[in-house]
């Protein structure tokens, strides 16, 4: 895909609603730029290409807002390796996104890469989410996560995280909806309930992509997430 595709796509496919900034299209190819780059030191993701990098990375990252509106709403992207999707969307909306990852390089990564694009909504955090839980129960409006866990775990680990009212986004490729059969229990269980879910193709591949919204309903119980050996091997 290259930036005339992405540009034309991205109009018509994920902005049709809101309005966006051209500028915003400068800064994505920085992104990819400084990306890239580091790939080539330390091995950051699998794709090395610039054209499906705009596709799998930059375009991938944005359906989200398609479907959803961070606007001046606190986000976490769980797992977000180099910045993805968190870093697309914070170049792309006005939500106050906080990225975190457990690798230490990703995270130093992703502070030079905003350092240098000048992305001022972004936090990023080591940590790992399950620790993390401990002192920022119920914090955020959304939680958003790609290839991180299949989604009976993500759930145990995420909706903590989660305000009342506030939604998990899952987003997942052609599997995604056998996943939801395997996590409805905990889904249910951790005080969530199933939202929206949206099926989408990237534009050029036509890849599949299922994005599955987990509205939390109620406050999930004290004692989620176990240590995650416990979710791993037995899941809720
Ligand atoms: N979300 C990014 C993307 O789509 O390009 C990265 C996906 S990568 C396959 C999974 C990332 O999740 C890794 O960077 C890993 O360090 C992180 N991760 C996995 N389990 C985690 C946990 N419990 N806490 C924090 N990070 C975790």
């Amino acid at each position: 895909m290259n930036r005339d595709l992405l540009v034309s796509a991205c109009k018509e496919n994920i902005f049709y609603k809101t309005s966006f900034i051209n500028n915003d299209f400068d800064k994505l190819e920085k992104l990819m730029n400084l990306t890239l780059a580091a790939n080539e030191k330390f091995n950051l993701t699998a794709i090395k290409d610039e054209d499906s990098f705009r596709e799998l990375m930059i375009y991938d990252s944005l359906l989200p807002l398609k479907y959803f509106d961070f606007s001046n709403k606190t986000v976490i992207d769980v797992g977000t390796g180099a910045g993805f999707p968190g870093l697309p969307l914070a170049i792309c909306s006005s939500g106050n996104f906080t990225l975190l990852d457990s690798t230490n390089k990703k995270i130093k990564h992703i502070c030079s890469v905003i350092d240098e694009i000048s992305i001022k909504n972004v936090k990023p955090v080591t940590a790992r989410i399950e620790e993390f839980d401990n002192d920022n129960r119920e914090s955020f409006d959304f939680v958003i996560a790609r290839a991180v866990a299949p989604l009976n775990i993500l759930v145990e680990l995420v909706l903590p995280l989660l305000k009342i009212g506030g939604s998990f986004i899952a987003m997942k490729g052609a599997i995604g909806l056998e996943e939801i059969e395997l996590a409805n229990d905990a889904i249910k269980k951790l005080g969530g309930k199933l939202g929206i879910v949206k099926t989408d193709y990237l534009p050029e591949s036509k890849e599949k992509r299922i994005l599955i919204e987990i509205k939390k309903i109620k406050a999930t119980n004290k004692k989620y997430p176990r240590q995650y050996g416990e979710i791993k091997n037995k899941p809720l």
